[in-house]
């Protein structure tokens, strides 16, 4: 993407930013009013359920995607698993972040020192792909047309959040480059205006110090999606990072 429509694609994402701290204290507001409403409904539940699983239940609520109801249901179904299977499930979860570190290469999760994509010699260990979380990786190492190293940064650059490039592991990336033969690296932040702040951050910072290929992630119109409802911001990017057809 050149400068132009990255300026474009923020002006058009500036109108947000302001409504975005509104709503950041509405979200305040409401998780309190939801915290409220999770309690009250566990007052609820206890007249017609014992407390531990009333507690139970309440802490798989917290869980992304568990409300009260699907964490009272899972509570009810571990009522009929077997002891031996309990008790495995609740040594895996007591000791899940004892047994799971961050690759010292490349900040992915891993059960050792180094993760098993750094470990792994039939990887091209030339290009490394940089992305914002360690969840990001599984995703392009599933597409299948990536074989190369990755580098997660722990986050993007976003001054609304108190996120600053020295919050981000963009050192560990220079010194990974200095020290090992490199000769492309792949932006793969997100397409929104902090991913791309990110990317052109660190684009900059790379061809300031080093010889070697950036590239960014292709970005436009999703597959399968309908053409007819994609935004102008969109569709510039999808103009942008057009290919020819072999
Ligand atoms: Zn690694």
């Amino acid at each position: 993407m050149n400068l132009r429509h990255l300026i474009f694609y923020m002006l058009r994402r500036t109108k947000n930013f302001l409504i975005r701290i509104y709503c950041q204290r509405l979200r305040e507001n409401l998780k309190n009013i939801q915290r409220l409403q999770i309690i009250y409904d566990f007052t609820r539940m206890s007249n017609h359920y014992p407390i531990p699983i009333k507690e139970l239940s309440q802490s798989l609520s917290g869980l992304p995607g568990i409300g009260r109801r699907t964490s009272e249901r899972l509570t009810l179904a571990l009522l009929d698993w077997e002891s031996d299977q309990l008790k495995e499930l609740g040594e895996l979860i007591s000791t899940l972040k004892e047994k799971v570190t961050y690759c010292e290469i490349c900040a992915n999760l891993a059960d050792k020192q180094s993760c098993d994509i750094c470990l792994d010699p039939r990887r091209n260990g030339e290009v490394i792909c940089v992305v914002e979380y360690p969840q990001q990786i599984a995703v392009i190492d599933k597409c299948g047309r990536y074989n190369g190293l990755f580098h997660v940064l722990g986050g993007k650059i976003d001054p609304l959040a108190n996120v600053h490039a020295e919050n981000l592991r963009i050192n560990q990336l220079l010194e990974r480059i200095k020290n090992n033969t490199i000769n492309e690296i792949i932006l793969a932040t997100s397409p929104d205006v902090e991913g791309e702040a990110t990317a052109v951050y660190l684009a900059n910072e790379l061809r300031e110090q080093f010889q070697l290929n950036i590239s960014r992630i292709a970005l436009g119109i999703p597959v399968g999606s309908d053409l007819t409802f994609a935004d102008s911001a969109t569709m510039a990017m999808a103009i942008d990072s057009r290919r020819v057809i072999q």
